[in-house]
């Protein structure tokens, strides 16, 4: 087959936790504080003084503990740097990753990603230290990466890279375990090349619609392919041609790792609900992520107890995403949560969703 050496065998989840700072419309109208990067609370201003006293009196406080967590001055690269960085050479060498951004529309998810030119998101700086690893290492040209880009939505699967893709179907691979049938994989060779793809996919993506609470999630696959040289043909489709000096010579792939990227997108018209209405936990939260956070979960006790048993086959995306979730793997998971009190509902389940996977 072509899975990848194990250097490395269980499953590590990390969760961290992004407060982003307040945008220009909220500021002045809300209150956060940061202790040393460590905790962040959110404050509702509105709320009387006497009940801020009450509240302090109080030893139900709620506190959820996290890997990491960073507050509004923190930079996307402060993450990068400190959550994620050292997973990125694992990458390289074979192990696979999955890093997914988890919290409501408007708390910051695609900044954390994607992020701006003066800002680059947690992709752009991951995908770059991989090229840059890929080119330092003197045996690169035996390397190939490929792109893919979906979404569920719903819990049927789009190809975003297709210009009408119709419903994908998972299949089971002898080889490479679950894959999305007939999914595009374009070759790439730098991280704008990519983002070029996303930006294509971006203006095919599903959730323009109107539909209440429809939640998608998109997803960015790379495959890190380490191919040897070989002259035979091993194994036809495993093969891709090149021309050399000798000729005709075929690559087979030996080995590879799968970066997986990932972001959730909800529906604006849930954001109707927020206006100081209590959301009920699931009632927004559609089939896949529920069983993700199920899986996360699972992987969690996992971390802490040894307990084996991951129920990644009860939605499309955790069936998609098993490989990020079993064997020789690491998880990241950046909750992204606003400082502002018209999110503060939004903002607690965030944190509980999170806290349920440690
Ligand atoms: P989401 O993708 O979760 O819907 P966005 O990433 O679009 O949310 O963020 C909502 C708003 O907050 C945007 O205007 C974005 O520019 C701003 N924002 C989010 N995170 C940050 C940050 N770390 N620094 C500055 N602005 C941010």
């Amino acid at each position: 087959g072509i899975r990848a050496p194990a250097t490395k065998k269980t499953t590590t989840l990390t969760v961290a936790v992004k407060c982003r700072p307040f945008t220009e419309a909220e500021r002045g109208r809300d209150i956060v504080r940061v202790h040393n990067d460590k905790e962040v609370v959110v404050l509702d201003p509105d709320l009387s003084k006497d009940y801020l006293e009450r509240i302090q009196n109080r030893t139900k406080e709620r506190r959820y503990t996290f890997d990491y967590a960073f507050g509004p001055n923190s930079t996307n690269l402060d993450v990068y740097k400190r959550s994620i960085h050292s997973t990125i050479a694992g990458v390289v060498q074979g192990l696979n990753a999955t890093v997914f951004a988890y919290g409501s529309t408007g708390s910051g998810k695609t900044y954390t990603m994607v992020g701006t030119q003066d800002d680059p998101g947690l992709m752009v700086l991951s995908l770059n230290t991989i090229f840059n690893l890929i080119e330092k290492d003197n045996t690169s040209d035996d390397f190939e990466v490929t792109c893919s880009y979906l979404e569920v939505y719903n819990e049927v699967i789009y190809d975003l890279l297709e210009k009408s893709s119709g419903h994908l179907e998972l299949r089971e691979d002898p080889d490479q375990g679950i894959v999305v049938a007939g999914l595009r994989s374009i070759k790439v060779n730098s991280a704008d090349k990519i983002l070029e793809l996303l930006n294509t996919g971006n203006s095919r993506r599903k959730t323009e619609s109107t539909e209440v609470n429809a939640t998608s999630s998109r997803w960015v696959i790379s495959f890190v392919h380490k191919l040897a040289r070989s002259f035979g043909d091993k194994g036809g489709k495993k093969t891709t041609k090149e021309i050399s000096k000798s000729g005709y010579q075929r690559k087979t792939r030996i080995g590879g790792s799968c970066w997986k990227v990932g972001f959730f997108l909800r529906e604006r018209a849930s954001e109707t609900n927020s206006g100081g209405q209590k959301l009920r936990d699931g009632a927004n939260i559609n089939r896949s992520l529920l069983a993700l956070a199920n899986c996360i979960n699972a992987l969690g006790k996992q971390q802490k107890k040894g307990l084996a048993y991951v129920p990644y086959r009860n939605s499309k995306l955790t069936r998609i995403l098993k490989d990020g979730l079993s064997g020789n793997s690491q998880t990241i998971m950046i909750a992204t949560i606003s400082p502002a009190n018209n999110h503060y509902h939004h903002s607690i389940n965030t944190l509980k969703y999170a806290d349920r996977a440690k």
